[in-house]
């Protein structure tokens, strides 16, 4: 039973959805978009019926700055400028070298550079290198060689092992939109009808339902090993052989997209949703782009 230590997830740039789900608690075995898995007994009216505002936190840096580690030096060159040859100009003054302190490495700051490695004697070069840099104890962050920042990795979806469809599909952003059943729980991922649906991670089928179900029609909740729920709704039909209890595996096939339910009005496509412990719904949107096999082919 999930009781505390529901997961933080951030959700950058999307509203804090806060839906109270009205009437009664869905019964077990009744999906449907709007409704949250049934509740266990004991469990808060928080889990039974009100969806929790995720909540907001910045996303945890997983590449190292660019920047040069505190302590190190880089170099600086004719043609850089800023802050940091303003610096070393300063240092030049100090020395008794007549430089301009305008932040621009030209003629005058390398002529200047010559005459203290001279003094010094270092090699003469007019490029303030971390030799020198170090011996007038500046640091400068910024370092004019420095390879360029690889870019960062695309981000790793944090719940999904594999995006739920395959083949022909389109989806949005469209969690916590409005809807006649209330705030969007879920993405919508437009797909022709009979499209494969997989499973989005290793895990079981916790409930299932063939027959038309509530809002969410034919419909499937997969739970994975850490607990996380993935809400399946508006399938065509269920794969065969498969039930609550049934053992998946990510990528394989468990339906395939359809209009059931109160989609029957519409275009078909996969109603989906994430309950991180089987708590609260949180928008998928990231973890869905994050794996969308056509990501930047279009
Ligand atoms: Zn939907």
């Amino acid at each position: 039973m999930r009781v505390t230590g529901r997961p933080i997830r951030f959700l950058a740039g999307v509203a804090a959805a806060f839906t109270v789900v009205i009437g009664a608690p869905a019964a077990f075995g009744v999906g449907s978009p709007s409704q949250l898995p049934v509740a266990a007994p004991g469990v808060p009216p928080a889990d039974a019926g009100v969806a929790p505002a995720p909540v907001a936190s910045a996303p945890v840096a997983t590449t190292p700055p660019a920047a040069a580690a505190p302590g190190t030096t880089g170099s600086l060159a004719p043609g850089a400028g800023g802050a940091d040859v303003k610096a070393l100009q300063r240092k030049l003054r100090v020395r008794g070298i007549r430089v301009p302190v305008d932040g621009s490495y030209g003629r005058q700051t390398r002529a200047g550079v010559r005459i203290l490695q001279r003094k010094l004697r270092l090699p003469v070069t007019g490029i303030a290198d971390a030799t020198l840099l170090s011996k007038l104890g500046l640091k400068i962050r910024a370092v004019a060689s420095a390879p360029v920042a690889t870019p960062a990795a695309p981000a790793a979806a944090q719940y999904l092992k594999a995006f739920p469809v395959t083949g022909t599909y389109s989806f949005a952003n469209d969690y916590g939109a409005a809807r006649s059943q209330g705030s969007h729980q879920g993405n919508d991922i437009m797909s022709p009808r009979g499209t494969p649906v997989v499973a989005v991670a290793d895990g079981t089928i916790k409930r299932l339902t063939r027959v038309e179900t509530g809002l969410g029609g034919v419909w499937i909740y997969l739970v994975d090993a850490a607990g996380n729920e993935y809400y399946y709704a508006h399938l065509n039909d269920i794969v065969a052989g498969l039930d609550a209890g049934s053992k998946v595996t990510a990528g394989q096939q468990i339906g395939t997209v359809g209009n059931t339910g109160d989609a029957r009005w519409g275009a078909p496509h996969l109603h989906f949703e994430v309950h991180p412990g089987g708590g609260g719904a949180i928008n998928p949107y990231a973890d869905l782009v994050a794996l969308d096999p056509n990501r930047g082919k279009n």
